[in-house]
């Protein structure tokens, strides 16, 4: 019997009612033949909550005891499926990351996973029970509550699913899968019926909110194959697993939006070695992650730098570039509070040229001026202007994603 994990997230969970539908689904999957563990987020809003009344009685609360705190949700919901599922007549345990020793390191609020040992899920498995775990938490060496990450029960779900060597991980949710854009923004978006990992994980880091990031990276390395799909509805979802031929030809498969950077403008700093390191040192000391960087070709020795950050970030990253160019004397600081960086993503860039060109071509067209460019292998972003933002997804769906089925801009030669 093929073992699954599913994995529900804080919408999927929200109400009674909610869970019941929830439960009613797990049921139907367990009657189709699979063996099922499922892995659930708290109810929507409740972690949010129990960190918000942490942050009432302390300013900076313990990260031990806030973990305690926060772990909670899962534990709820956990136990309200498994209830309801033994309601409707099915074994059920709920499993918290201590019964699953789902081990992890001590740090606390992003604790990494170091091992879990599956032979109480295999046992109560075997036992004739749908196991329901809490995502989100783990438990230290010492025996310490921890957990994850926000947003890191995909990461549960995976891990557990790569542990167990499960058939597949479904991640279940409020929408249908991956599209090829946000279709509020670009109506014509339509959803993906597969995607390779390292696309999904551009599309992670670019801020797609529907895969966390490390639960991409993690099924990557395991090879663990993913559906995204809606908990509502019984439609297909998107796979995510190995690049093969078929994503190749493909040019694009997303544009995304990223309204949450800010720019930063270092003028007139002397262009001699070690400046860079000088300035970004401190930055990255601090933890914040530089994301674009140009530097202008210099004139009379002097140069601009001018680099990206995320906009939660800025005023920390305006203090330490202020006090770095004061030691160096640069001409001085200037900043853009909100920017927009669209980025477009696909894997058939690696072997495919042009799609830089296609990309520019397109948005000058439209008279959008790019600020700033950078790339990978599989990924082309530009900063344009935020009111330009919209216009320029939409415009770049249409001329390199198109909504032609399963077409997309092809290489012209
Ligand atoms: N409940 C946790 C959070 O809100 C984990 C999750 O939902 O994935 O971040
Ligand atoms: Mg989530």
């Amino acid at each position: 019997m093929p073992l699954v994990v599913q994995k529900y997230g804080g919408t999927s969970v929200g109400s009674v009612e909610r869970i019941k539908a929830v439960a009613d689904r797990v049921r139907r999957s367990a009657a189709g033949g699979d063996r099922i563990v499922v892995v659930v987020s708290a109810m929507a809003g409740e972690t949010d909550r129990l960190f918000a009344l942490a942050g009432q009685l302390g300013a900076h609360p313990n990260p031990r005891e806030t973990d305690v705190l926060v772990s909670t949700g899962e534990q709820v919901s956990a136990a309200l499926l498994a209830i309801r599922l033994q309601a409707l007549g099915l074994p059920a345990v709920s499993l918290l990351a201590s019964q699953l020793r789902l081990t992890t390191d001590s740090n606390h609020g992003r604790a990494r996973i170091k091992s879990i040992d599956v032979r109480r899920v295999l046992q109560a498995l075997e036992d004739g029970n749908i196991v329901v775990a809490a995502g989100y938490q783990g438990v230290d060496s010492l025996g310490n509550i921890t957990t994850l990450g926000r947003g890191a029960s995909d990461l549960s779900a995976v891990a557990l699913a790569a542990a167990l060597r499960a058939h597949r991980c479904e991640i279940c949710t409020d929408v249908e899968g991956v599209f090829t854009a946000d279709p509020n923004i670009c109506p014509p978006a339509r959803k993906l019926s597969r995607i390779s990992y390292d696309e999904m994980l551009e599309l992670a880091g670019l801020g797609a909110k529907v895969l966390q990031a490390r639960s991409v990276e993690l099924a990557k390395r395991f090879k663990v194959p993913v559906v995204v799909r809606s908990s509502f509805t019984d439609a297909p979802g998107t796979w995510v697993g190995e690049e093969d031929k078929a994503m190749e030809d493909v040019l694009v498969s997303g544009v995304t939006l990223d309204r949450n950077q800010s720019k930063i403008t270092l003028t007139g700093v002397e262009d001699r070695p070690g400046l860079a390191a000088k300035i970004f040192g401190p930055i990255a000391k601090a933890g914040i992650v530089v994301d674009m960087i140009i530097q202008n070709a210099s004139a009379e020795g002097r140069t601009d730098l001018t680099f990206t950050v995320s906009r939660g970030d800025l005023l920390r990253a305006l203090e330490l570039v202020k006090e770095v160019a004061a030691q160096i004397g640069a001409g001085g600081v200037r900043y853009e509070e909100q920017v927009a960086k669209v980025s477009v993503v696909g894997c058939g860039m690696r072997s495919h040229a042009g799609v830089a060109a296609r990309m520019f071509e397109v948005l000058a067209r439209e008279g959008i001026n790019i600020e700033m460019i950078a790339t990978s292998e599989i990924k082309i972003s530009s900063v344009v202007n935020i009111k330009y933002g919209e216009l320029a997804v939409r415009v770049l769906h249409d001329a390199l994603v198109g909504n032609c089925g399963a077409g997309s801009y092809k290489e012209e030669r």
